[in-house]
């Protein structure tokens, strides 16, 4: 990793860097954090000889070697310093609480209306709704393109930025077309690695975030960090993590309750971590606890699913999504944990 003395390089200091790694087989990639760009080396970086010519240029401050296999998603990386912004909320510095239906149903649009008004209204700074969906059941909804646009509709009327998966690639540059602002990559696709490649190449230009899913197949902690490097190497480090429930399953919940893993994520990771309570626990009336605990045991914030009418929704919504009341009292009690932990 090159840190510059200044906050980026000029074109032509980068092409004379360019040009010495690239004697060594390497390649740069900048990484553009909000207030400086460092340069990562992609490639075999231990080439004693090419460190010494990199060191030796007037304008290089060091060459940073974190032995790790998440070199940017370190904590010891320069972009620890990297802040992320969604819905007005600088991550870590307040709440987040992204919420919204699980699946968006077409047929209906005005639950997701009323929804995405009524989330706001209990504190929410961001808004999801799924329009492509990962089920089980291959003769179930599987979400509709369409969707998109009632997603956008309800952002434009609240003023909310939103998240929705993105199932394939295909789905990248219709979701970013269109303004959604946060992918999120669901627990099916977070060890789909080409899938990781392609977010990271079509956001690297972007201001846009992801919101990556732990997978349930995910055994050590590493493993998630670094399916979020695999997004981060191409430029854009606005990566959050949202642990969300894994295998096997505690008996009576859906998944089994991981949100215990927070304080080990931000021992080893910069990254915000933000709980999705809903999908680990499965069922309404457990949700509020296990968001509280959430947020006790340090996360940043909360993606929880919530609907006007959770009997009318699709998908997830009629055993998952919290009522407006329960959504507001659950924001209002995680706020007070977070005014607790802060001490
Ligand atoms: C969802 O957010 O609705 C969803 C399908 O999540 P996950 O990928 O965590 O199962
Ligand atoms: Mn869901």
């Amino acid at each position: 990793m090159i840190l510059p003395k200044t906050n980026r390089l000029t074109t032509e200091q980068l092409a004379e860097v360019t040009a010495i790694v690239m004697e060594f087989g390497c390649k740069i990639q900048p990484i553009v954090g909000a207030v400086r760009t460092i340069y990562a080396i992609v490639g075999d970086e231990r080439e004693e000889l090419m460190i010494n010519r990199l060191e030796g240029l007037a304008y290089i401050d060091r060459i940073d070697r974190i032995q790790s296999p998440f070199k940017l998603m370190d904590k010891r990386s320069d972009l620890a310093t990297h802040r992320i912004k969604l819905g007005g909320v600088t991550l870590g510095d307040e709440l987040l609480v992204i919420a919204g239906a699980c699946t968006i149903d077409p047929k209906n649009p005005n639950y997701f209306y009323e929804t995405a008004a009524a989330v706001k209204e209990a504190g929410a700074q961001a808004l999801r709704g799924g329009v492509w969906k990962p089920r089980t059941n291959p003769y179930t909804f599987q979400g509709d393109t369409k969707s998109l646009d009632i997603l956008m509709e309800a952002s434009r009327r609240t003023g909310l930025p939103v998240d929705t998966e993105v199932m394939e690639e295909a789905h990248i540059p219709l979701a970013l077309d269109a303004g959604v602002h946060t992918l999120q990559v669901g627990a099916r696709n977070a060890l789909n690695y080409s899938l990781l490649r392609a977010i990271g190449r079509a956001i690297a230009e972007r201001d846009a975030c992801v919101l990556l899913k732990r997978s349930i197949h995910m055994g050590p902690i590493n493993e998630f960090i670094s399916a979020a490097e695999y997004i981060a190497a191409f430029g854009n480090p606005n990566i959050i993590l949202c642990p969300r429930g894994t295998a096997p399953t505690l008996d009576g919940y859906r998944n089994h309750p991981d949100e215990s893993i927070t304080p080990l994520l931000k021992e080893k990771t910069w990254a915000p971590v933000v709980v999705d309570p809903s999908h680990s626990v499965g069922k309404a009336s457990y949700v509020p606890a296990a968001a509280l605990a959430a947020v006790a045991y340090g996360a940043d914030g909360l993606c929880i699913e919530a609907h006007v009418s959770p009997n009318h929704g699709i998908g997830d919504d009629p055993k998952q999504a919290l009522t407006p009341d329960v959504l507001a009292k659950t924001i209002k009690q995680a706020k007070q944990i977070w005014a607790l932990r802060r001490g």
